[in-house]
């Protein structure tokens, strides 16, 4: 995923992250998002403080081939850790590892619930609903995975490496899953 920051050609794009204008001049982070319909990805746009708090390693990424000033660097840097600290930074798609926000979504192995904050594993697979076949996310508890991978044929390195690139959470706690589904 390419992503780029600049500066602002006009000021009618909006910020993906708070829906509001990004003004002329101002620099911008471009995220490359896959299209829909099988195009060329689009750009979607941030102002850089939003994406420090939902972007974070997106908007490192960035910053480090930005070859100008940026205006408030250190603040970018602190809100960036904070975002990857606090778990509030978006996952860079799936598999990934989160705290569940709530203790309503059950593990699609054990099928018992699994508590709120607690670390877990969120896939992407495939359901049937009304002859259709979508996307759905559905989600493990880490010692769950393995069992869960192997059913169902998924490779396991594969899932432990998109892991590893997909979330957004400190880098101790993802060690911390990553051993639970190897061990
Ligand atoms: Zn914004
Ligand atoms: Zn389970």
């Amino acid at each position: 995923m390419a992503n780029v920051i600049e500066e602002a050609k006009s000021g009618r794009a909006a910020c993906r992250t708070c829906k509001q204008p990004i003004a002329k001049g101002a620099l911008r982070l471009g995220v490359e998002t896959p299209n829909s319909f099988g195009d060329a990805p689009s750009l979607q746009w941030h102002h850089l403080t939003c994406a420090a708090g939902k972007l974070p390693v997106e908007l490192k990424a960035a910053l480090a081939e930005y070859p100008g000033e940026v205006p408030d660097r250190a603040a970018l840097d602190a809100a960036m850790a904070d975002a990857i600290q606090k778990g509030n930074a978006k996952p860079g798609g799936f598999p990934y590892v989160d705290r569940a926000p709530t203790g309503r979504a059950r593990c699609l192995q054990c099928r018992e619930a699994i508590d709120k904050g607690v670390l877990r594993v969120a896939i992407e697979r495939d359901i049937e609903t009304g002859g259709m076949a979508q996307k759905s996310a559905g989600y493990l508890h880490p010692a769950c995975a393995a069992t869960h991978a192997a059913e169902k044929e998924l490779d396991l390195e594969v899932l432990v490496e998109g892991l590893k690139s997909n979330s957004r959470v400190p880098e101790l706690e993802l060690a911390e899953v990553v051993a639970t589904i190897q061990a």
